[in-house]
């Protein structure tokens, strides 16, 4: 194992040993190639550079009390990259080839993987970009996927705290009927300058409304959103945002916990009537929110300074499952040997 200090590492870029990669060429996708570099030598005009053909996952890998280390829900961030690379034109990667290279990818990096007692875990970021060169706009006729991994230290290093999230009606993140439900790069540059605003103001992150009628809840920046009132979990139905395989996760969690589940339309006016909400993601699993702050409005809607009792349960349900701590029922992990 690496001497890292894994409790302290943090969520940022760091050097693992190898990375996987795989290139469409001539109309099909060649063997899976193990590289040692850093860096990727692309033509000028590649389509990602340009017009934003690009594509990402993240998933996360994790070490057992057992020493054991399991993939959590990986075919679905490779039928989720199917899906992106429909929505913006890209060659599509067998799911298979998916998980077989994140299985290497981890497998060539084990000492990488921080110990169980960390709390900390080790990031896959998958990627696929289009490489071939095309001027006009036009989708590329190669592309690369590749997966590299690194290690992030626990989301709460000093316990599950909740933060504020804040609501600015002149920035939209996606169109209704754009690229929002895609995991796509485009949509991320397009939510940078608030997403700045957002954290320079003291805030974790943007809650974005519907962007035709602002009168929905959508998701926020990089996280869905979940609200619990009256026993129910529920969470927005929306055209513009990104399934996330944590809040599907959560989903199933809630039911079992008895919770009755909902998945609709969310008007603004419920924030009020809350009683604990959440953004859910990969990286946090659950982030506890204790206020939303609607800055047109300068109104607050407040949930507490401590986590709800669902949003603890579901986060170290989903956490102990991640981990190995409790059976796996639902088959949502893969044990990487
Ligand atoms: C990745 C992502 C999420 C979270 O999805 P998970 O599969 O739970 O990690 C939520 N919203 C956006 C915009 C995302 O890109």
């Amino acid at each position: 194992m690496e001497n890292l200090d894994w409790k302290n590492l943090g969520f940022g870029y760091r050097k693992s040993d190898y990375n996987v990669r795989c290139y469409y060429r001539d109309g099909k996708w060649g063997e899976l190639e193990i590289s040692s570099s850093e860096t990727i030598n692309i033509h000028m005009s590649a389509t990602a550079l340009h017009y934003g053909q690009e594509a990402f996952e993240g998933l996360k890998a994790f070490m057992g009390k057992d020493g054991k280390i399991r993939v959590f829900r990986m075919d679905e961030n490779a039928k989720r990259m199917q899906d992106s690379s429909d929505g913006i034109l890209m060659a599509k990667l067998p799911v298979e080839k998916f998980q077989e290279a994140v299985r290497i990818a981890v497998k060539m990096n084990t000492h990488f993987v921080p110990p169980y007692e960390s709390g900390a875990s080790l990031y896959i970021r998958p990627l696929l970009i289009g490489t071939g060169p095309q001027i006009g706009v036009k989708p590329a006729n190669e592309y690369l996927f590749m997966v590299f991994v690194m290690p992030v230290g626990p989301y709460f290093p000093e316990g599950f705290k909740p933060t504020d999230l804040i609501i600015m009606r002149e920035y939209d993140r996606a169109a209704p009927q754009g690229t929002g439900k895609y995991k796509v790069g485009g949509n991320y540059a397009a939510s940078m300058v608030e997403g700045k605003k957002a954290k320079e103001g003291g805030f974790s992150a943007v809650l974005y409304l519907d962007s035709k009628e602002k009168k929905y809840l959508d998701e926020c920046g990089p996280a869905n959103f979940f609200g619990i009132k009256n026993k129910t979990y529920i969470t927005p139905l929306s055209d513009s945002i990104l399934p996330s395989i944590t809040n599907k996760s959560l989903i199933v969690l809630a039911e079992e916990m008895g919770l009755k589940v909902e998945r609709r339309k969310v008007p603004y006016e419920e924030l009020a009537e809350f009683e604990e909400v959440g953004a859910c993601g990969t990286a946090a699993v659950i982030s506890p929110i204790k206020g939303v702050y609607d800055s047109d409005k300068d109104k607050w809607f407040k949930y507490g300074d401590e986590p709800g009792v669902w949003s603890e349960k579901l986060y170290n349900k989903l956490r102990a499952i991640q981990y190995g701590d409790e059976p796996d029922k639902y088959g949502w992990v893969e044990v990487i040997d």
